[in-house]
């Protein structure tokens, strides 16, 4: 008999990871007291839930207004709105991300001009921005992705140089540091989800920390139907900054669950980046795989998922081979995202979006250059879920007993 999960072999993990999200009374509490406020909803905005967490999720990332809305998407998409970018304008997004990074710009008009990422990190390449700005481009939307941040002192002097807007997307770096300055606090915007996924979670949900007031304002009238809001983000002012807008509010209900999170949020933080210096470690050990390089200017990991790399030849095996076997054995781990350009919802003959149809010659993917980002999604990127880290050391042992386990018998799954 096969020594391999997959083939009926005894499973390295039996039993199943610690439940994300982690919560307890003080949920329960609050959502509680919430209800018996009669104040649910998100209207007058922002109500005192709503507006507690923007203070305390400021304070948490170390500056900026906070606006908290209904998800991290509309977050991209209000933050281009709120700098008057719009119709035919370019915005820089790196090649390897969830959709949504390039979907918020198409949701507000403008054009995401899709580049490559650097392989030591996955995270967008400030060479390939360089290359990629012409007199169109307005703003440039780096993603911090899994356990690594976008180089910010790159991309921040290109801006400066092109007079371009940044906004950081933020979704899996809640907590995260660069050169001790907060994630989302060092471009003009930080977009933060509160999706169930991530690492700080309401069910759904999203911040846009604005470094400016005037933003802020533009911000919460934008997501407040158009009402005037006041300098900062604050409540609804008649002399306050108003522009057309939607309802994309924040309930009080969600608003209350994340304020749990977030007293929680700093020992969870500590325990992830402990356990990811464990993995960093233990992984450097395999052959055939590529530990992702951390920035030294990254003071604080942060994270919502972690991804290596393997070499498939030194290493024996595809990624999608690998990670079916690893699944089998019992360990949270996925291929990732696909390279942005193989998304169909960027193919201007399979899409009914009107940036991709009106402007085709932006979407010509077969000229378009990507290998990096070709590599990890096709090739090299394996995921492993957050959930690992908090299943402790063994979580990790895990991991690698399983790595080795499938190396050992590769010839079998290439059968
Ligand atoms: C989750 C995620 C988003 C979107 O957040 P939602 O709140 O689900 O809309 C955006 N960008 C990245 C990189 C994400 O992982």
């Amino acid at each position: 008999m096969s020594e391999l999960a997959i083939f009926g072999g005894p499973k390295i993990r039996t039993e199943p990871y610690p439940q994300w999200p982690v919560w307890d009374e003080r949920d329960l509490q609050a959502v509680t007291d919430v209800v018996r406020s009669g104040r649910w909803g998100g209207y007058p905005y922002p109500g005192p839930q709503t507006a507690e967490l923007a203070r305390k999720f400021s304070e948490l990332q170390g500056g900026g207004y906070a606006v908290p809305m209904i998800n991290g998407t509309v977050t991209m998409e209000v933050a281009l709105r709120a700098a008057g970018i719009g119709w035919g304008d370019e915005v820089i997004v790196p090649a390897y991300t969830f959709q949504a990074t390039a979907s918020a710009p198409m949701s507000a008009g403008a054009i995401p001009i899709i580049v490559d990422v650097d392989p030591n990190t996955y995270c967008l390449d400030p060479k390939a921005v360089e290359k990629a700005i012409t007199p169109k481009t307005r703003a440039i939307l780096p993603v911090h992705l899994a356990a690594n941040m976008a180089d910010m002192d790159a991309i921040m002097e290109l801006a400066e140089q092109h007079n371009l807007i940044v906004i950081e997307d933020c979704a899996h770096a809640h907590g995260a540091k660069w050169r001790g300055r907060g994630a989302g606090t060092i471009g003009h915007f930080g977009s933060f989800s509160l999706q169930s996924s991530k690492t700080l979670t309401a069910g759904e949900g999203g911040i846009l920390l604005c470094q400016s007031a005037e933003h802020a304002a533009l911000a919460a009238s934008i997501i407040d139907c158009g009402r005037p809001h006041a300098l900062g983000g604050g409540p609804e002012d008649p002399h306050g900054l108003s522009t057309q807008g939607g309802n994309f509010r924040l309930s009080e209900l969600q608003a209350a669950l994340a304020l749990v999170g977030i007293q929680r949020f700093p020992e969870q933080a500590r325990q992830r980046e402990e356990m990811a210096a464990y993995m960093d470690e233990s992984l450097s050990e395999v052959k055939g795989v590529r530990v992702l390089k951390r920035d030294e200017r990254h003071t604080t990991r942060s994270f919502y998922c972690y991804i290596f790399a393997i070499d498939p030849q030194d290493f024996g095996l595809e990624h999608d081979l690998l990670c079916a076997a690893m699944e089998a054995e019992g360990i949270l781990c996925e291929t990732g995202y696909q390279a942005m350009h193989n998304y169909d919802l960027f193919q201007p003959q399979r899409s009914k979006l009107a940036v991709p149809n009106t402007f085709p010659e932006y979407f010509n993917f077969k000229d378009m250059h990507l290998p990096e980002a070709t590599r990890a999604s096709e090739h090299e990127a394996v995921w492993l879920d957050e959930s690992i880290f908090r299943a402790g050391p063994q979580g990790v042992d895990e991991v690698i007993a399983a790595l080795r386990k499938v190396q050992r018998n590769a010839g079998e799954l290439k059968k």
